[in-house]
Order: C-alpha cells, then sequence, then structure tokens
C-alpha cells in the first residue's frame, strides 16, 4: 500500500510523495524554553518521533529540523519574573529538554536553530514582506502583517472569510480562533521587556513568534519542504501565520503536508503547563517509572485521537512492553551470538507492521500485528517448533519493532555502563567461589541500579529492568 498521511490542508489522507525523491524534508516545531517540557509537549515529540522512524524504515533520507523557541512573550516574562537573564533561563530548560530527548529515546534531529541566532534572517524576511505590500509598520515601531493582503488566509484553520478582523491587530503571541486579526511580525520594544531587544530598520525590539519559525525553517530546508509537524493548538494561529509569512516573503509553498497530533489529556482536559495539571517526565522517573514504559504509553494510540494520561495504565503498558522483551530474551537464548545487523531486514511480520504504519501511522493496527505475533511465536517456542532460521527471523522483526517504536531495552555488553558491569563481573566470581549471600547481595544491587542479570549457559547476561 502506498504511504498516506491526513494533511490538515486538505483534510484527507493524502498519497506522500516527497519533493526530491528518496528524501523528505521534515520541520517540526520544538519547545518554548521558559520551563521544562511536560508530557504532553512530548505525545507530540514522539509521534513525530515515530513518524521519522517509519520514513527511514521505509527508506527515505530524512532531513528533520527542530527549532528552539527561546525568545518570546512567555520566555521573557518568565525571565523577568524570575530575575535571571533570557540566555541563562532558556539554557537551562535547553538542556534539560535535550536529557528528556535522550531518556526518551527519541533521535536527535539533525538541526536545532535557536530563534535567537536567526534575528537578522528574521528582520530581512519582515523588510520582504513590507516590499511585497503585505505587512505595514505602525507608529509605535512594529511591525504587522496584513491578513486581508493574503486572499488564502485561514487556509489551513479552515476559516471563514466573514470572520476575519483585517486591521485589528494582535500583539500577544498566542491568541484564539474567534478573531483573526493583523498579527504582529516585530515588536517594538516595551519598559516589560526589560533588557531584551535588537536594534532594527523600525527601532529596538524583537520578533514575533511566528516570524520564527517561517525564517528558520526555509533557511535550512528550502522555501518548500515536504512535512511540517505539530500538536493541533499550534495550527492556529501559529502555522496559519507561518504560512502566510512564508509564501507572502518568498512566492513558493512552503510546506506541503501538515500533520498535526492530537492532544494529551488529563481528566479529560488538555495537559498545560498554564492549567498546572501536567507531569513532566523527571516528575515519573524520579518516582521510579521507566522512560520505555512512558514512550509506550505516550505512542499507545493513533496521532489524531486524544489520548487520556493516566498513571492507573502504567501496570498495564509495562506488562505489555514485559511480553515483546520477554520473547527478546526466549529467542536470544536459542541465538546468544545474535548481533543487530547493521541495515534493516524486513520479515514478513516485519512487513506487515510497516503496512499498518503505512495508512497514516495506524499504532493500533501495527500494535495489533505485534501482539499477534508474539502470542504466535511463544506458542511455537512452547512446543520447540521453532528451527534456527524461525529464531533468527524472530530476531530480525524485534529489531524492527525497536527500530520503529524505540521501546526495548538495550541489552549486549557495549551498552551495560562499567559500574554494572563490575558488579555482574563480582557477583560470577562470588558464584564461581559459591558465596551465595554475597552474589545474592550484588545481584540486588545491579537490580536496585536498575539492571538485571540472567545466568545463561554463556554466562551472566544483563539488560535494563522495565
Ligand atoms: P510549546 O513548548 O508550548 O511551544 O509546545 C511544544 C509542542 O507541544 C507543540 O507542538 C504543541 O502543539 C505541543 N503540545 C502542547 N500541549 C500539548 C498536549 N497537551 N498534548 C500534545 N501536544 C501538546
Ligand atoms: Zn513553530
Amino acid at each position: 500500500m502506498a504511504l498516506r498521511f491526513y494533511n490538515t490542508l486538505s483534510r484527507r489522507k493524502e498519497r506522500f510523495q516527497p519533493l526530491e525523491p528518496g528524501t523528505v524534508k521534515l520541520y517540526t516545531c520544538g519547545p518554548t524554553v521558559y520551563d521544562q517540557a511536560h508530557i504532553g509537549n512530548f505525545r507530540t515529540f514522539l509521534f513525530e518521533d515515530v513518524l521519522k522512524r517509519h520514513l527511514l524504515l521505509r527508506g527515505f533520507n530524512v532531513i528533520h529540523v527542530m527549532n528552539i523557541t527561546d525568545v518570546d512573550d512567555k520566555t521573557i516574562r518568565r525571565s523577568i519574573e524570575q530575575n535571571v537573564s533570557l540566555k541563562a533561563l532558556t539554557d537551562i530548560h535547553t538542556k534539560r529538554f535535550f536529557a528528556d530527548l535522550e531518556n526518551l529515546r527519541i533521535l536527535p534531529a539533525d538541526y536545532y536553530p535557536r530563534a535567537t541566532d536567526y534575528i537578522e534572517d528574521m528582520q530581512a524576511t519582515i523588510q520582504q514582506l513590507i516590499r511585497n505590500g503585505v505587512a505595514y509598520e505602525t507608529e509605535d515601531g512594529s511591525v504587522y502583517f496584513s491578513i486581508a493582503a493574503y486572499p488564502d488566509y485561514g487556509k489551513l484553520a479552515h476559516l471563514k472569510p466573514n470572520e476575519m478582523q483585517s486591521g485589528e491587530r494582535v500583539q500577544s503571541d498566542d491568541y484564539t480562533k474567534d478573531n483573526p486579526m493583523d498579527f504582529v511580525l516585530w515588536k517594538s520594544w516595551k519598559p516589560e521587556d526589560g533588557p531584551v531587544k535588537w536594534e532594527s530598520p523600525w527601532g529596538p525590539g524583537r520578533p514575533g513568534w511566528h516570524i520564527e519559525c517561517s525564517v528558520m525553517s526555509t533557511k535550512i530546508l528550502g522555501d518548500e519542504f515536504d512535512i511540517h509537524c505539530g500538536g493541533v493548538d499550534n495550527i492556529f494561529p501559529h502555522h496559519e501565520n507561518e504560512i502566510a509569512q512564508a509564501v507572502c516573503a518568498t512566492g513558493s509553498t512552503f510546506a506541503r503536508y501538515w500533520i498535526h497530533a492530537e492532544h494529551l489529556m488529563v481528566d479529560g482536559g488538555k495537559m498545560s503547563k498554564s492549567l498546572g495539571n501536567f507531569y513532566r517526565l523527571s516528575d515519573l522517573t524520579d518516582k521510579g517509572y521507566h522512560p520505555a514504559v512512558i514512550r509506550y504509553m505516550l505512542l499507545n494510540s493513533h496521532y489524531r485521537s486524544k489520548l487520556n494520561f493516566s498513571l492507573s495504565k502504567y501496570e498495564e503498558s509495562r506488562s505489555a512492553l514485559e511480553r515483546i522483551t520477554a520473547l527478546r530474551d526466549r529467542l536470544m537464548d536459542r541465538q546468544p551470538d545474535f548481533a543487530k545487523p547493521e541495515n534493516v531486514v524486513i520479515t514478513d511480520t516485519g512487513e506487515s507492521i510497516l503496512t499498518a504504519m503505512d495508512d497514516d501511522l495506524d499504532v493500533p493496527g501495527a500494535l495489533a500485528v505485534i501482539f499477534d505475533w508474539v502470542r504466535a511465536i511463544n506458542g511455537r517456542l512452547d512446543e520447540r517448533k521453532m528451527a534456527k532460521d524461525d529464531i533468527l527471523n524472530g530476531l530480525f522483526t524485534l529489531d524492527l519493532i525497536d527500530r520503529l517504536f524505540g521501546w526495548l531495552p538495550e541489552t549486549g555488553a557495549d551498552r551495560v555502563p562499567a559500574d554494572i558491569l563490575d558488579l555482574v563481573a563480582r557477583r560470577q566470581a562470588a558464584r564461581e567461589a559459591k558465596n551465595w549471600s554475597l552474589a545474592d547481595e550484588l545481584r540486588a544491587e545491579i537490580r536496585e541500579r536498575g539492571w538485571s542479570v540472567k545466568d545463561t549457559p554463556q554466562g551472566p547476561k544483563c539488560s535494563k529492568e522495565i
């Protein structure tokens, strides 16, 4: 089946074909680094991660840009409240964000542009918009985009022309769909901005949030590129405004496929920092919840459905994941020298999983294939019906599942930290000396550090506990 994605522009599933055969240029709106990201944000970032992993498995080269919003209304307000420089505030949260990405096994992007590194490019684009007659300066030294000058305004969010309030202006970075207005491109400096300002042809000030993404995406990926993603709350005004700015500045199409993830909810409401009903990843991992299980929970639905987060589902998710890892252990026992192939091997089951994903990333469909297969293989192992080739195929399928979803804890000595290997070696020595109580103590310590050790005919084997 051909690869298809639901495009918010057309509100239909469309066959996906990149501009340049074999290469996908992908832009995903990154975090606003005024605080630590919450797991709602990570639902969107994880959906984007699986989208990218699927494209890679289907043989595309993916060029991925994720921006870091390090200047906007929220970052400035927070830096003033906390009496720290904008840079100090945003550096801390950017660093935490990267740590969370790693813990959640999100593949790194190729570029992480920071808005403050692109101010000159943003000013050049704003000048171009003024020259093109779609932007105007106001008396206070701000610049606005005139929505009446762009007849396609509202195309992404499906706004009705009679709802537009052209000539009326909105200063704030975020606002609702109720009355779309001329939005700000350059905001003149105000005392409440403190020291945050840049010189510009219109006097001191700073860019609006929307121009940041239009400029960083086109500077790195070109005027036209393949996929632009974010959460559904980005559709309006952020992405609508990005399209208006980029199309009017470059005359090009800008992004061709717009793919948006639905929200992560808590008790029926959107998880958000402003509502205070959120978990950070570290809130959960500090309490002992495993990032692989959280990753599983945040991916365990279709990206276009709302997903309700509840820790009451943690055990169920953990045991689902464990069924997959336990099967890997069983297969590895039969083929202990199995090494991950450099390139993916697509087995028949692997192809069925990818075929489900080809249909607008149908994760529930892919999971159904995976768990049916796990059950069937366990049954065949119980009946001792698995030949060496079947074992190898099973391990290739598990490798594909891991490349697609990033769920399986690492195995193999190369991924086990040195201090754990040291404990394992000491435990082995204690066993050989028949000092069982010391061996048990060492096993307990290994477990406390989040690893488990299993004794096999080939010697002790270590894996990360989930
Ligand atoms: P922000 O840091 O607020 O700019 O958000 C970063 C990303 O997280 C954006 O793509 C948002 O659309 C997305 N996002 C924010 N809240 C949620 C939520 N509750 N569920 C899913 N995605 C969200
Ligand atoms: Zn953006």
